[in-house]
């Protein structure tokens, strides 16, 4: 039973140096282990996507001081209220965090030193575009996909996109991706496919492109289209742990074909298998 934990899943992204990563002249971004922020550089400071934990503030903090010595941190971005985006946030001192309107009761809920996550004090809601310096970032509200709180991101002038837990690179999500609404996420998924933006930041994992984000979406599609399709051939009710079994030996052979190269395929392939089986009796 054991096996079914992976201890090659984030394992190899915990070994990687820190990378810093120029995508243009004014959008930066930083990964250490398997979280990535980005950085937008305007007239008036930098704005930080994503503070994740201490560990990463404090490297991003040390970085940002050694490049732009002049430019201070003015604004953090809460991505969502997920607590592995928001812990850490005080080691960049930033003036503002914006973010989700619900974000400060939620984090009222995990209440614990650990959390370590600095409130938002510019609170938004909706789709939004702020004015940032000189910058414009448009705030795109995904709705009922990932958190009740997520945003995407587009810097128009830069014509680039962080995608924050909507783009994995040839990756299966950890675990299933807990806590997302299968037709709300994939309508945010397309929403920023429909951008055609020029660069596309992924918040985990390694760097892609549009094609990357395309073929992630289209995995999400198959494995859920998959298991939906044996689940109606066989009328599978919750108490058939047999029918279960068959559907599993359909749908593991056919996904693999298409995705058994992927990072985390198998060590997340029974986690992710039981969320599209519920997802799909239970309407999520
Ligand atoms: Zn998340």
């Amino acid at each position: 039973m054991k096996q079914a934990i992976p201890i090659d899943y984030f394992e190899p992204f915990t070994e990687l140096p820190a990378q810093f990563v120029e995508h243009s002249d004014r959008i930066y971004s930083f990964r250490l282990g398997m979280n990535r922020a980005m950085v937008l550089r305007t007239s008036d400071g930098l704005a930080v996507f994503d503070s994740f934990n201490k560990n990463f503030s404090k490297a991003l903090s040390t970085e940002l001081q050694k490049r732009f010595p002049e430019l201070p941190v003015r604004w953090l971005i809460y991505s969502h209220n997920h607590l592995d985006h928001i812990r850490g946030g005080a080691y960049l001192s930033p003036e503002t965090v914006v973010g989700h309107i619900e974000i400060n009761h939620l984090i009222q809920d995990w209440e614990h030193p650990l959390n370590e996550v600095l409130p938002v004090t510019k609170p938004i809601e909706g789709d939004t575009s702020l004015k940032l310096g000189d910058q414009i970032v448009h705030f795109l509200y995904m709705p009922k996909s990932h958190s009740s709180t997520l945003y995407g991101f587009y810097i128009e002038s830069e014509n680039t996109v962080f995608a924050p837990d909507m783009m994995f690179v040839n990756t299966f999500p950890p675990f299933g991706l807990p806590d997302w609404y299968y037709p709300g996420y994939i309508r945010a998924l397309d929403r920023l496919i429909g951008l055609n933006a020029k660069t596309y930041i992924p918040s985990h994992f390694n760097e892609g492109n549009k094609a990357d984000l395309i073929n992630y979406r289209n995995m999400m599609v198959d494995f859920r289209e998959v298991v939906a399709r044996e689940m109606a051939k066989l009328d599978y009710e919750p108490d058939q742990g047999a029918k279960l079994r068959a559907i599993f030996d359909v749908a593991y052979p056919e996904l693999q074909k298409k995705y058994g190269h992927w990072h985390g395929f198998h060590a997340m392939f029974i986690p992710h298998f039981a969320g599209q089986v519920g997802g799909t009796y239970l309407g999520y």
